[in-house]
């Protein structure tokens, strides 16, 4: 068993120890006592150095030792340990302040707390709850925080599990329990590292909620991470804010009006765009000469592009009388055909039966129809549309 210092002192970040046992090559290390906090309930590993070398994850043994994994291998069998403590500190302000957290949504609003992620990044509670409307939202942080100001002890005792210990949660394990203890407020069977004060834990910000089936997943930052958030959202915002020439206040109602006024011009643009296919569609009509059968013909072959493009000018060609439009993309291979009700023509069939030969897919009704083929079989599909409109054409008028 590794002695653990942090169990009563979660303060000590100096100490020194004697190594007990080192295994892959000599990178895995064992020390008769330990500042080191091992990942376990939800709270993560420390970070820190023995003798210099960077200690990079810290585990739980099965047989209750803790195993330091460091960077390079351990040479010497005294240690000088030291703790990374700004990152320690950061999840000593997370823990304390999901037991604040956790203790007023069982307290007061009967939500037990399922279970608890204590991230790099940010924290969550799973809550026994099916939603938490937003009034009830700000309720709940205001309340932690006012928690916070009075400034409670938190204080760590040992008690045997059999006692009458007055837990938030049934404890999971008989013996000696470690209790995390908030002052008239919450107990808490609990092995992680605490501030000495819930004014330590300095700011709690309520952030995202997700439903998990029946729960309600709650986002938490602390203190510093608190602190580190609320000015990043002010960089954000200050920086839309400037955008929109406005304060910061102004963002939302500034940025509902842009969006309003976009969606409008794109409408607009929509309408522009079409009212242009239609006219071009119509001038190339008024331009195009009638062969021998008084049928109009209109070709766009694009070397890249859409044909979605082509695909209002060729309905709009083919709104005169006897018409047909054949538009296609050389780089895609994508082919439209359309025909006027008169022209005796089915797209449809037409086209079908052109991208059946050149081992294309597609298809669409009488009036129009879209495919497309591999590029290399572009040219001899249009060879086979072009001398399928013609034949049709000769036989609908013979
Ligand atoms: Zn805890």
């Amino acid at each position: 068993m590794t002695a653990r210092l942090y169990y009563t002192d979660c303060y000590l970040c100096d100490f020194t120890a004697r190594v007990t046992e080192v295994a892959d090559d000599g990178r895995r290390v064992y020390l008769d006592r330990t500042a080191f906090y091992p990942e376990s309930g939800g709270q993560a590993a420390d970070r820190g150095w023995i003798n210099g070398v960077a200690v990079e994850d810290v585990q739980e043994d099965e047989d209750g030792r803790v195993a330091h994994l460091l960077a390079a291998p351990l040479t010497s069998a005294d240690t000088a340990c030291r703790i990374d403590w700004e990152r320690r500190y950061d999840l000593m302000q997370q823990h304390s302040g999901q037991h604040l957290l956790s203790a007023v949504c069982a307290n007061e609003f009967g939500w037990a707390t399922v279970s608890v992620h204590l991230g790099d990044t940010v924290s969550t509670v799973d809550l026994e709850t099916a939603a938490i409307s937003p009034a009830l939202l700000v309720r709940l942080e205001r309340r932690v925080n006012e928690l916070a100001w009075e400034n409670r002890p938190l204080r760590i005792e040992f008690a045997d599990a059999a006692g009458e210990l007055n837990l938030r949660k049934a404890p999971a394990r008989a013996g000696t329990l470690r209790i995390v203890a908030i002052e008239g407020l919450d107990r808490s069977a609990c092995g992680g590292t605490h501030v000495r004060s819930t004014g330590e834990i300095g700011l709690v910000l309520l952030r995202r909620q997700e439903k998990i089936r029946a729960l309600v997943r709650l986002e938490f930052v602390c203190g510093g991470r608190a602190l580190a958030r609320a000015r990043a959202d002010a960089e954000a915002l200050g920086q839309v804010a400037q955008l929109y020439a406005c304060g910061l206040d102004d963002v939302p109602a500034q940025a509902r009006r842009q969006h309003d006024a976009l969606r409008a011009a794109e409408k607009q643009a929509r309408t522009l765009a079409a009212d242009i296919a239609g006219h071009r569609g119509r001038e190339a009509y008024q331009a195009a000469i009638p062969d021998e059968h008084g049928v109009r013909r209109w070709e766009a072959i694009a070397a890249d592009g859409s044909v979605d493009e082509a695909r209002a000018v060729a309905q709009s060609f083919c709104a005169g009388s006897r018409a047909v439009a054949l538009a296609a993309v050389r780089a895609t291979g994508a082919i439209l055909l359309a025909a006027s009700a008169d022209s005796g023509l089915d797209a449809g069939r037409i086209l079908k039966l052109a991208l059946e030969a050149a081992g294309g897919r597609g298809g669409g009704n009488a009036r129009l129809a879209q495919g497309s083929v591999p590029p290399a079989q572009l040219e001899a599909a249009l060879a086979c549309l072009r001398d399928r409109i013609q034949t049709l054409r000769q036989s609908n008028n013979g």
